[in-house]
């Protein structure tokens, strides 16, 4: 990946591979295991103006955000949501 963002989401940066690293995962996680879509997008927008985000992943966990936000039981390694 070239470049930086930090406030973007993989989706808004790269799309071709968020549908390569997120989208295609997404679909998988068994629907007992999902947040609530307004919960993931709630999720989402704090990861936005957060100053952890770095072209879709977490600097304090690693993790790409769009997919860690939508496991329900999954939590924010700062507390943030
Ligand atoms: S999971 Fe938490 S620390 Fe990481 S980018 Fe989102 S709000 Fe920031």
């Amino acid at each position: 990946m070239e470049g930086q963002c930090r406030k973007c989401l993989l989706r808004d940066a790269f799309p071709e591979d968020y549908e390569k690293y997120v989208g295609s995962l997404l679909i998988k996680i068994p629907s007992g295991a999902r947040a609530p879509e307004g919960i993931y997008q709630q999720r989402l927008s704090i990861c936005r103006a957060c100053d952890q985000l770095n072209n879709g992943t977490c600097m304090g966990c690693g993790c790409l955000v769009e997919l860690k936000a939508a496991y329900k039981n999954e939590k924010c390694p700062f507390r943030r949501w």
